[in-house]
């Protein structure tokens, strides 16, 4: 877990929001201590968005 990178990014109250959705997917870049919830991964599609994460490890 990436706890320096979770002090300074506080989640925003809304998963789905455009901030909810920038948060979850910079987390699955630098942290990805929780896999991308479902909600999040099906806003992602319904926008349109490609994405992929790969672990770092
Ligand atoms: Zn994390």
């Amino acid at each position: 877990m990436n706890l320096k990178w979770h002090l300074s990014n506080e989640p925003p109250p809304l998963r789905t929001s455009d901030e909810g959705l920038v948060w979850h997917l910079k987390h699955a870049v630098h942290c990805g201590c929780r896999p991308l919830l479902n909600d999040v991964k099906d806003e992602v599609e319904n926008r349109g968005i490609f994405v992929v994460v790969q672990s770092r490890t």
